[in-house]
């Protein structure tokens, strides 16, 4: 296979929210290169599924049957290989979730390529090669690199790129891949389904987060209080959640926590080093409260408040107590 045999751009996740992120982004590089843009239904052959990515900007939809309905790495991979191998997109776009991540080098490696993960831009270079940006060096970089062979096989960061606006008009092509049964040499023997109450603070559309200007554990109690009255959820730095374990991992924010983008997050004595702002500088609007006035945060802040959060977060519940 040579170089020039690679054509159009594909995308999968067995993530919905994911996939029509990946659409989004995807339109735009097929619609730059003149090309189809597909995704493949690996995990279910559900109409309404189907409907969706369409709708969101699909033109064909590779439907793998049957269906791996159970999430399995080892089975996803081998199908997309035996499927890229077979179609030859030049571009092939994966969520940075476990999955995306955990497919995207090993399908590299199959297609002796080059892959990129997190990338928060992708774009073309001047010979139509793909060239995107990915944060580097604990968030202190932004390496710019550009693929210069195929397939090109990235995962693009979670929340990063908007979803198109849903076109239910739009339909396209439906092209059925009868694979046949995997044996896979790893069995799930059990799954178990987030509870209702577990936190996915990356769905979260207001939060509140405390950092180390909390002094004791008991005091995140003001911060839970606070995000009680406004609806919202509790997020945090990473010394809260990692070094002093106040709060669980699930409410970590970061570069190595959560990426998040509600429309409001309220930093409550975070410094705003720039670990924590690569998981929340996307936010609609940021509201920063520090007692110092030349605190980071302030840069990325849409609002700031220069006080003690002792006195100003009481002073917010009191005020909210009603909403
Ligand atoms: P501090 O930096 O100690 O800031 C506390 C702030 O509270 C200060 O600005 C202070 O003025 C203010 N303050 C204190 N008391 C009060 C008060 N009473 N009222 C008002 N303000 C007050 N960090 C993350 O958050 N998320 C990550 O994902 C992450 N990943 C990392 C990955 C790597 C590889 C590395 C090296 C670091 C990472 N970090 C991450 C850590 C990051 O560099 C910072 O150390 C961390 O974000 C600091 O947390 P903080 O702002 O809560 O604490």
């Amino acid at each position: 296979m040579t170089n020039g045999d690679f054509n159009g751009v594909m995308v999968f996740s067995e993530d919905e929210k994911i996939v029509i992120e990946l659409l989004s982004k995807g339109r735009e590089l097929a619609d730059k290169l003149n090309t189809p843009l597909s995704a493949v239904l690996i995990h279910t052959d559900d109409e309404a599924v189907i409907k969706t990515l369409f709708a969101q900007g699909a033109d064909k939809v590779y439907k793998v049957s049957p269906p791996t309905e159970q999430v399995n790495t080892e089975a996803y991979m081998e199908l997309l290989f035996k499927l890229l191998e077979e179609i030859k997109p030049q571009i092939f776009l994966l969520g940075s979730n476990v999955t995306g991540k955990e497919l995207a080098p090993r399908l590299a490696s199959k297609f002796n390529t080059s892959t990129a993960t997190d990338c928060i831009a992708a774009n073309l270079d001047e010979n139509n090669n793909l060239k995107i940006d990915r944060i580097v060096y604990s968030g202190n970089g932004v390496a710019t690199q550009i693929f210069n062979t195929k397939p090109q096989i990235i995962t693009l960061a979670l929340q990063t790129f908007k979803p198109l606006p849903r076109d239910d008009i739009r339909t396209g092509e439906v092209i059925e891949k009868a694979m046949g049964t995997l044996e896979p040499k790893v069995k799930i023997i059990k799954t178990s389904e987030r509870t209702s109450e577990a936190l996915r603070i990356e769905d979260a559309e207001f939060i509140i987060s405390c950092g180390r200007g909390i002094k004791n554990k008991e005091d995140i109690q003001m911060i839970k209080d606070l995000a009680v009255n406004l609806h919202g959820e509790v997020g945090c730095s990473r010394p809260i959640a990692s070094d002093l374990k106040w709060l669980g991992k699930e409410h970590w924010v970061g570069l190595s926590g959560h990426k998040v983008k509600p429309k409001i997050y309220i930093a409550c004595g975070i410094s705003g080093q720039i670990q924590h702002l690569a998981g929340m500088r996307d936010s609609d609007i940021i509201v920063a409260i520090n007692r110092d006035p030349e605190a980071p945060i302030f840069n990325a802040a849409d609002y700031g408040i220069v006080g003690d959060i002792y006195k100003v977060i009481p002073a917010l519940i009191d005020k909210t107590k009603s909403q």
